[in-house]
């Protein structure tokens, strides 16, 4: 790494808090490493109301680009110059692109989701969807998915604040993708729920349900609701396998967890910096190596 910098390298980076955790500085540097580009990635543990000097921070160190991480996602949008319809819509920038001072703010979450799913032979484009959940991840995946041409959209939260949130993003797709009818349901609806999924071709979990240290924890406790024609995917990646799709599974279904995801909506920012396709199975293939 050390022999890779000289006077010539340009900064790359994460901004958000904690980051201590961050696999991106790896992913990045392999990647750059690979593909002999001249640029050093760091995590810098950045709060929200840092976000105006750290964008000062892009344009003064002339940063290619930057991740963004919670819980910085929302701000960074009030600083950018331009933003990606994706990130316009969820309201919130992953990743920003710096041409010469000028910052377009981008959201790849749900480039990822979608990305990871083709990656497992399953299309969004004229799929009826139920996607549980309303908060940055599932808001993401929902504003993609109508993007990319989901025919319909079912958004089932718990009646906590999220829920006004999945309204708020039914109303916007409404008038930006109005070919995907988007509706919303409140999670104790169980009647909606099973007729909903039982008309559904992919059924995505997009909250932390299930995710360590609750892992016993599904939104689906009802299996007779799961169908083996159906795709369950999650977003939650630790565990790898969480229980909705380990008994979904069991039940048949072709199953997708949210580890993918996060490779590549990181994919998805490195073509955005780079212009090149991200070595991703060389990466997994390190990782590997690595033991990871
Ligand atoms: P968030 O706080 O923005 O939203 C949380 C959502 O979960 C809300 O819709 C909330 O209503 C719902 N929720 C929380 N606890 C619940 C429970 N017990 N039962 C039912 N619903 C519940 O969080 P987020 O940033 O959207 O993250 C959600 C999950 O997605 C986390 O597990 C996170 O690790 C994961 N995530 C994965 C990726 C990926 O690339 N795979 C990316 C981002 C987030």
């Amino acid at each position: 790494m050390e022999q890779r910098i000289k006077g010539t390298t340009g900064l790359m980076g994460l901004i958000g808090s904690p980051i201590g955790h961050s696999g991106s500085p790896d992913m990045y540097n392999f990647c750059f490493r690979y593909h002999g580009l001249d640029y050093a990635y760091l995590a810098f543990d950045i709060k929200e109301d840092q976000v105006g000097e750290a964008m000062d921070a892009v344009r003064t160190l002339r940063m290619r680009g930057c991740n963004v991480t919670m819980p910085c996602k929302n701000e960074t949008v009030k600083y950018m110059d331009e933003l990606s319809a994706a990130a316009r819509i969820v309201g919130a920038v992953n990743t920003i692109v710096n041409d010469n001072g000028r910052l377009t703010g981008h959201m790849t979450d749900g480039v990822g989701f979608v990305n990871n799913l083709r990656a497992n032979g399953v299309e969004v484009k004229g799929s009826r969807m139920v996607i549980l959940g309303a908060g940055g991840a599932a808001t993401a995946i929902q504003v993609q998915c109508a993007l990319d041409g989901a025919a319909s959209i079912s958004i089932f939260n718990p009646r906590d604040p999220f829920l006004e949130r999945a309204k708020h993003t039914a109303a916007m797709l409404e008038t930006e993708t109005p070919e995907c009818r988007v509706q919303v349901f409140a999670m104790d609806d169980t009647e909606s729920l099973r007729r909903e999924i039982a008309q559904a071709d992919i059924l995505v979990n997009g909250t932390s349900a299930g995710m360590k240290p609750h892992a016993k924890t599904t939104l689906i406790t009802d299996l007779t609701m799961l169908r083996p024609e159906l795709v369950v995917a999650d977003v939650v990646y630790n565990p790898l396998e969480t229980r909705l799709l380990r008994e979904a599974r069991e039940v048949g279904c072709k199953t997708v967890g949210g580890k993918g995801m996060l490779l590549w909506q990181g994919a998805a920012a490195y073509q955005l910096y780079t212009g090149l396709e991200m070595p991703v199975e060389e990466y997994q293939a390190y990782l590997k190596e690595q033991g990871e």
